[in-house]
């Protein structure tokens, strides 16, 4: 899952990037309003955490643009501690929702967490998909109660895999959405990827669509796993 952090505090900038980066997901960063908005139109983010007070274009002003572009990425809002205002103004210029400075980032990871899966149609922590099992919360896979250790980008793909499920999804999608800008991207190495997530898994639940990329599904008869 990738996810653009539009905050100028440099300090909690960093902070927030480096606990998201090691939560698994790809950062990338914005630290004022105009680079956030055209980043958020440009890239394909599975999150966006936008602080509202941020220079040259306010987070409000940004959050309107996007949503008038029609851009559906959810949006986790920063704002200053007792402003309701801030909070009204931020949820009706649709944001989906906010977190309080000062946060506790467990609290940060979890609403993010949520976002991203209820915006992909899942509505519990754990994503299920025939015998495999993940926890979101804790980036851990099983299958059929057996655990299976995949590393941080092995993870992050399957992961994003597992949220679209029963979608076609191409090596570029997956590129993008498992690595940051500033990453020497190659699609190539997708397909290595997938062969190792699939030979740790054991099982056939990542079907190759000739041509288009990939398709995560069920096996048929999910007791002919072993
Ligand atoms: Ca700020």
């Amino acid at each position: 899952m990738r996810v653009l952090l539009a905050e100028d505090d440099p300090d909690l900038a960093q902070q927030v990037a480096e606990v998201l980066e090691q939560s698994g997901y790809a950062v990338d960063r914005a630290p004022d309003g105009e680079e956030a908005r055209f980043l958020g139109e440009t890239e394909p983010y599975d999150a966006i955490i936008l602080d509202l007070g941020l220079p040259v274009v306010d987070g409000i002003s940004v959050l309107r643009a996007w949503r008038e572009a029609e851009l559906k990425t959810p949006v986790l809002i920063l704002t200053a501690r007792d402003s309701w205002s801030e909070k009204v103004a931020g949820l009706d210029a649709g944001a989906d929702d906010y977190v309080t400075k000062p946060f506790e980032m467990e609290e940060l990871l979890a609403r993010l967490r949520a976002l991203i899966r209820r915006a992909a149609g899942h509505v519990s922590a754990e994503i299920i998909c025939g015998p495999v099992r993940l926890d979101t919360r804790n980036a851990r896979v099983w299958v059929a109660g057996e655990p299976v250790r995949l590393t941080a980008l092995e993870f992050k793909l399957f992961s994003y895999l597992m949220h679209h499920q029963g979608e076609v999804i191409s090596r570029t999608e997956l590129t993008e959405h498992i690595y940051d800008q500033d990453f020497d991207r190659d699609s190539n190495t997708i397909e290595v990827f997938v062969n190792r997530i699939r030979k740790k898994l054991g099982i056939e639940i990542i079907h190759t669509v000739r041509g288009l990329g990939y398709r995560l599904e069920a096996p048929e008869d999910a007791s002919a796993s072993g």
